[in-house]
């Protein structure tokens, strides 16, 4: 078995709480499968500083200084999860061979990157992490969650189910990963689109060791909306189908007024007509609004706005003849 070089990626926003920890165990990782010549000695950690605002990026600084093996990069403000894990992937892959993606506070069980590591010798250019269950998660957000995996299975986005964004990549898939050039940024959907042969990996989920979720139940709603709204447009055609339906009722509705007219016998019904006058415009209003989320879309797509900055990219000296 040949050694390649991994890299782990991962974002940060305000985890000064469990940075030290996470780097400690990762180093200790990373050291173990360098020693058991399961990747090579370039391997690297990489912490992106999402725009923090307490002293994640100190910590950073100082952890790089410290420990060989970790690297860091800054942006220059706050991109959100999506965009700074876009932004390390897309950074590291000209370094790497593959690249894992984990969050900071080490919820997913870092025991599996031997898994990952090994399903990618196996030939496998994307690698899936699945949690094996959600025991750790609150009622609220197990439900939710699986809601949402329904509803998008429903409106036909081929995701994996259970999967968030730990997960192996090839330095041939980031290369094809980079050819999205969308805005609204939801790798979850965009990965599978990639292709490549692909496996999972199951692994049980830890509860968050200290710190706060940085996904609150606002962000988490957008984060569903987002997704649902950047790769379906089945919603539009759900419009359509009710607008059919509407219109057909509306016909039928004539009809039996024309027949009321006839029998003269116009004066009853109106509160009918004004009930459907309030349904009507409020469906049309729902229509619209839906509609312009689609526009609002495009018209974002159509800036093509940078989905990041990178500040500053730290890096070992050795690492810079390595590329
Ligand atoms: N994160 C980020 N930018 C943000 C919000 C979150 O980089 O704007 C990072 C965060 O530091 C963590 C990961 O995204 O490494 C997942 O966040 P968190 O653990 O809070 O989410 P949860 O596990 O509660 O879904
Ligand atoms: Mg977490």
């Amino acid at each position: 078995m040949n050694c390649e070089i991994l890299y782990l990626v991962i974002p940060c926003y305000n985890e000064e709480a469990v940075l030290p920890e996470t780097a400690k165990q990762l180093t200790q990782k990373i050291t173990q499968m360098i020693d058991k010549k399961l990747i090579s000695p370039e391997s690297r950690i990489v912490f992106i500083n999402d725009g923090s605002k307490d002293q994640t990026w100190h910590i950073i600084e100082s952890l790089h200084q410290q420990n060989p093996l970790i690297c860091g990069i800054k942006l220059s403000r706050n991109k959100g999860h999506q965009n700074a894990l876009l932004a390390g992937l897309m950074t590291v892959k000209e370094h790497c061979d593959m690249a894992i993606s984990l969050d900071a506070d080490l919820q997913d069980d870092i025991d599996a990157i031997d898994q990952f590591v090994q399903k990618y010798y196996e030939g496998n250019d994307i690698v899936y992490g699945v949690r094996s269950s959600r025991e750790t998660d609150t009622f609220f957000k197990r439900f939710t969650a699986q809601s949402f995996y329904k509803v998008m299975k429903t409106l036909g986005v081929d995701i994996v189910y259970n999967h968030a964004d730990y997960r192996l990549m090839s330095k041939r898939a980031l290369n094809e990963l980079e050819q999205f050039k969308e805005v609204n940024l939801f790798l979850r959907g965009i990965v599978p689109l990639i292709g490549f042969s692909s496996d999972i990996v199951t692994y049980e989920r830890h509860e968050r060791f200290a710190g706060e979720s940085k996904y609150p139940l606002k962000k988490m709603l957008s984060f569903a909306f987002d997704g649902i709204t950047s790769f379906s447009i089945k919603p539009i055609r759900m419009i359509t189908t009710l607008g059919i339906l509407i219109f057909s009722i509306s016909i039928l509705m004539l009809l039996y007024f024309l027949i009321l007219y006839f029998l003269d016998k116009t004066v009853a019904g109106w509160s009918t007509i004004v009930i459907s006058i309030w349904a009507i415009g409020g469906l049309q209003l729902l229509a619209i609004g839906i509609i312009g989320e689609y526009i609002g879309k495009i018209y974002l797509e159509a800036k093509s706005r940078p989905k990041f900055i990178v500040e500053t990219f730290l890096q070992h000296r050795s690492d810079h003849s390595s590329q």
